[in-house]
């Protein structure tokens, strides 16, 4: 190391050097964090950031608990699938999948003996320590539950609530709509249940 002043060391690697050298008295003074010294090209840190898109939706069938975002809710009928049929954290899945160019949920899970009635949490959870691994930062969600019923304002917090949770994500990232169809169709009769998911994500260097 250099930073010693020495009459026997000549060698000059950087400006201080230069003033030691010449018996000038140098001075520190306290760094910021986010000024970072940039000498390399490979110095230069930098960021992508991608978006997924997922969308899910399940039939809904009397005698089956419904499951919404990892939230048990009270309701006359539950969503029918391979799985527990939780369209929120399928579509979650997807998104991410989505935006890290991964194919989708039926590629990790498909529907075989191994998976049937698997919780969804269950699904989520090795797809979001993957990301804490790979260096990358959700940035935002954003989320549309499309059913007549039930109301999604009743359930929001909750819902919120399990997601941060699940995905070890700040609350306030999440966001959660309820949109219903005018009562047209098979979401309108209450027959099924939609989501549909958007993500952003961030992968730092
Ligand atoms: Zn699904």
């Amino acid at each position: 190391m250099y930073y010693l002043a020495s009459k026997y060391r000549k060698k000059v690697t950087d400006e201080s050097t230069l003033f030691i050298n010449n018996n000038y008295k140098i001075k520190f003074i306290p760094g910021e964090n986010f000024n970072e010294k940039i000498t390399y090209f490979k110095d230069i840190k930098y960021s992508k950031t991608y978006f997924g898109i997922g969308f899910d939706i399940h039939k809904l069938t009397k005698n089956k608990k419904l499951f919404l975002g990892g939230v048990k809710i009270p309701f006359h009928s539950g969503l029918e699938g391979h799985s527990d049929g939780d369209v929120i954290l399928h579509a979650i899945i997807d998104a991410i999948l989505g935006a890290l160019r991964k194919k989708d949920i039926g590629t990790y899970f498909p529907n075989v003996k191994k998976f049937q009635n698997i919780r969804s949490p269950k699904m989520l959870k090795p797809i979001i320590e993957n990301l804490k691994k790979s260096n990358l930062f959700i940035n935002n969600l954003d989320i549309n539950l499309i059913c007549e019923k039930p109301r999604v304002s009743k359930y929001r917090e909750n819902i919120i609530n399990s997601i941060s949770k699940l995905m070890i994500l700040n609350k306030r990232l999440i966001n959660l709509k309820g949109k219903t169809v005018e009562k047209l169709g098979l979401i309108g009769k209450e027959k099924a249940i939609a989501c549909e998911v958007i993500i952003s994500i961030t992968q730092h260097d």
